[in-house]
């Protein structure tokens, strides 16, 4: 039992070192016991480890303060290399990432429509071809998708679009590859990219709004993410917002999805299209079966009025349900992120002009909502994350 205490107490400082190292480039080991409280030579004995396991080097020295002059410590950004997976989108994406999340290999599978067991298929497919070009050692895989998962145990409750009910995709994973597996929620692992990577690195408190095919949201709360009690913080894609709306993918109607999701903008902008021949997408309306996000876009920018009118319409909807969320949590940044952050400001400012206008000047004057930078690459980020905080507590 004492063995075991001791060992533990030995994990979490050195977690707890090679996080302030990671934080804090060109740290000393006496910087690093100032800022840990632990003694020089306990920090002396876990930076000799974690040099040995090539996670942290001395990169030079720094100024003296009288005596011998500090040597400088850093965390070697290429020493163990991530595996982040995607399968929210309409591909399932995956990326090799270093420690510091740079993208080093990334490929992509189209899904077309497959589910249940083809689509797991997929994700061996996608898993075994990163594996294959890993040139230095997995620290483990991280796997964002939409739905209910439990990540705790790895099990995936319930996710609509791929037809997964109750299964324990990280043990099967686990079982394959001999390296840990993690799995999220898409919108819950974004808001943890963004804490980690984005432009929100390290706010203590932010909410992100993923609006994409789905539309989900991922809170930080004291610099943790928080999953819920049953793993479910977020959903807000399925709040009802309208009585005898149109039928959602969960089975109920009048989801906010239904009203906020790019599909939604999509159909909407179709069907003013067709009755608009001012529309940039009148013609194209009239003869294409789909509309893709991007010829909306590519419309939105051209100036149609129609389009325009969407966007600010769908914006003026998120900032509608955001002032029920920033009431309730009083969270300042606001991170926006998925393929419907595309059209920027338009969706934004009508947003924040909503949220100013429902919510108590005192909760919304500090407010920041921007788009998120981190593009697509979003839930390959907070897989890797994940990943990073599980198997050496970096957060
Ligand atoms: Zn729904």
């Amino acid at each position: 039992m004492e063995k075991a205490t001791r060992q533990h107490t030995k994990a979490h400082n050195q977690r707890l070192v090679l996080n302030k190292i990671y934080h804090t480039p060109k740290i000393s080991r006496a910087g690093v016991a100032r800022m840990t409280g632990l003694t020089r030579s306990t920090v002396s004995e876990n930076v000799s480890e974690l040099i040995l396991e090539g996670l942290v080097a001395e990169i030079g020295h720094g100024k003296s303060a009288g005596g011998k002059p500090p040597i400088l410590l850093d965390v070697v950004d290429d020493a163990r290399q991530i595996i982040g997976i995607d399968l929210a989108s309409g591909e399932f994406r995956g990326a090799i990432v270093n420690l510091r999340g740079a993208i080093q290999h990334r490929i992509n599978l189209p899904v077309e429509n497959r589910s249940g067991e083809m689509a797991f298929e997929l994700v061996f497919n996608i898993i075994d071809q990163l594996v294959a070009k890993a040139d230095t050692p997995l620290l483990g895989i991280g796997i964002g998708t939409p739905g209910l998962i439990d990540a705790g145990s790895g099990v995936v409750q319930n996710a609509v679009n791929l037809d997964w009910q109750n299964l324990p995709v990280a043990d099967i994973l686990k079982e394959h590859y001999l390296l840990p597996i993690f799995i999220a929620n898409d919108s819950q692992l974004s808001a943890l990219a963004e804490y980690n990577f984005g432009e929100s690195h390290r706010v203590p408190n932010l909410m992100l709004i993923k609006i994409g095919r789905g539309v989900g949201a991922g809170v930080i709360l004291n610099q943790q993410l928080h999953y819920g009690d049953g793993f479910g913080a977020g959903e807000i894609g399925h709040i009802k917002v309208e009585e005898n709306g149109e039928l959602c993918r969960c089975g109920n109607y009048g989801c906010l999805e239904t009203r906020l999701s790019s599909r939604y903008i999509r159909w909407k902008a179709k069907e003013l299209a067709l009755k608009n021949n001012d529309s940039l997408l009148n013609q194209f309306a009239a003869t294409q079966k789909e509309i893709t996000n991007e010829d909306v876009l590519k419309a939105y920018q051209g100036g149609d009025p129609c389009v325009q009118n969407i966007v600010k319409e769908v914006g003026t909807r998120l900032g509608k349900a955001l002032t029920y969320l920033v009431s309730f949590l009083d969270i300042n940044r606001i991170v926006i992120a998925g393929s419907v952050s595309m059209f920027g400001d338009g969706l934004i400012n009508p947003a924040i002009q909503e949220l100013k206008a429902g919510t108590l000047s005192a909760l919304s004057n500090n407010l920041e909502v921007h788009v998120s930078s981190l593009g697509e690459d979003i839930v390959i980020l907070g897989s890797a994350g994940m990943v990073l905080q599980n198997e050496l507590g970096i957060f």
